[in-house]
């Protein structure tokens, strides 16, 4: 029986890894997450416990899957390394190839796909729920904007965006939903390779069909699994990037439109994984007349959530901390967000610790003259009033053929809206 080609290219690429690294244990001396996991053993034998598994196969166990299981992809280790390795994408490899989350966490694209279409169906007019499920007539574009899947439980931050790209004449079109998932979940969480490859071929065969110049992504999940762990897997003919690059790369023309002043002082929220898109977002706030950033406060992890910084929870509150005590001095308007993840969950600490939070989106669509879209979850999640809820969203959801029981989602939405992580936690109820 021959094997899927992505299988191969995976064993290939985590052959290359082990055979280049030497175990000195530098990424492991530099990794900010090891102080809060139980490892005891010296660094080189922690790294050698990985690079088993990459060479040999089998479970990541012991200290190595101790350590693997925290990785926030934060990225600290990868200038550390004296051999050239990438070590987040040997750790990103390691993890798909033997972590025993592999076989813990079965079902997981299946219930993260009725997850996303359930929350977005709730929020969405059939239109708009099309415009990021579905696949459009197939037409030439300039551009694809890329929405992955998990993205689209917080809607109003892509169509945010689109204005933006509308703003700056880009002629796009949209490809996102979980027929368009970038294949991490089932390579990484599921340990599914081969199931990866099929669906990352499918995704990239999708975007080639516009045959695009530049295809570009929001998510940072899919950023690091197409961008990153899994560049070399295919040639294509548009160059992959994230949105706030290509943005970043129109500075000119964005200055010239968004001219509505917006007189806020904010602190930005970032990342020290993939931290050169926090830095697009800072020159694109710094575009905005009258806005000062006064502060950027880098948290752990490469986003917030469960495939970033929720990994290592010692990690996240050390970090998560300093942005909260460097909102509680309250000399600033607002905490300005990243990515869904991060809007999720720091709009629901700004309404626990006494902040304002937006995400960088909305600031750019108010300096361009428009409205921001609706966050309807901050909103649902702050009335708390899940009959009234189910209620109004009812007409959407028969529109966008999404059959659920009206009763349970009542009982539901207490755990999605105040559950540890914000809107993730439907994952688990489906
Ligand atoms: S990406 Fe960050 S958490 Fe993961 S191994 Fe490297 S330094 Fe450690
Ligand atoms: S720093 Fe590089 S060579 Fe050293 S253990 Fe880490 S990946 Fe291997």
């Amino acid at each position: 029986m021959t094997t899927h080609p992505f299988v191969d290219y995976i064993d290939r690429s985590s052959a290359d890894v082990a055979e280049a690294c030497t175990s000195c244990g530098a990424c492991a001396e530099v990794c900010p997450v090891l102080p809060h996991t139980e490892v005891e053993v010296p660094p080189s034998d922690l790294v050698g416990g990985v690079r088993d598994v990459l060479k040999n196969g089998g479970s990541l166990d012991g200290d190595a899957a101790d350590w693997a299981n925290q990785c926030d992809g934060c990225g600290v280790c990868i200038p550390a390394c004296p051999e050239g390795i990438n070590p987040r994408t040997m750790m990103m490899l390691a993890i798909g190839v033997g972590n025993e989350t592999a076989t813990e966490t079965p079902m997981l694209f299946r219930k993260m796909g009725r997850a996303v279409r359930l929350l977005a169906a709730m929020q969405l007019a059939p239109a708009d729920y099309q415009r990021l499920m579905r696949m459009p007539a197939r037409r030439n574009a300039d551009v694809v904007f890329y929405v992955g899947c998990n993205a689209i439980r917080t809607p109003h931050l892509l169509f945010n965006t689109m204005y933006v790209l509308d703003a700056l004449d880009i002629d796009y079109e949209v490809v996102g939903g979980p027929a368009a998932c970038c294949g991490i979940i089932h390579t990484k969480w599921e340990g599914e390779r081969e199931a990866g490859g099929r669906v990352a071929e499918t995704t990239l065969k999708r975007f080639g069909e516009y045959e695009p110049d530049h295809v570009l992504s929001w998510c940072p999940s899919c950023e690091l699994h197409l961008g990153e762990t899994i560049e070399s897997y295919q040639e294509t003919e548009f160059s992959f990037e994230h949105v706030t690059q290509f943005i970043r790369e129109r500075s000119d023309l964005l200055r010239a439109r968004a001219v509505r002043p917006l007189p806020l002082r904010v602190v930005l929220h970032a990342h020290t994984g993939m931290a050169e898109l926090g830095e697009n977002v800072a020159e694109l706030l710094r575009l905005v007349p009258g806005l000062t950033i006064v502060d950027v406060v880098s948290e752990s992890g490469y986003t917030c959530g469960g495939s970033g910084a929720d990994r290592s929870p010692g990690r996240k509150a050390e970090t998560r901390n300093v942005t909260l005590e460097r909102m509680q001095r309250g000399d600033v308007d607002a905490l300005v967000t990243l990515y869904h993840g991060c809007h999720g969950q720091l709009s629901a600490a700004g309404h626990t610790h006494g902040f304002d939070v937006v995400n960088f989106t909305d600031v750019l669509v108010r300096a361009l003259g428009g409205t921001p879209r609706t966050d309807f979850l901050e909103g649902w999640r702050l009335a708390r009033d899940w009959q009234a809820i189910v209620g109004a969203t009812a007409e959407n959801l028969a529109h966008n053929n999404i059959a659920v029981d009206p009763d349970w989602l009542v009982d539901v939405l207490p755990d999605v809206f105040l559950g540890k992580e914000f809107a993730g936690g439907l994952n688990e109820l489906l």
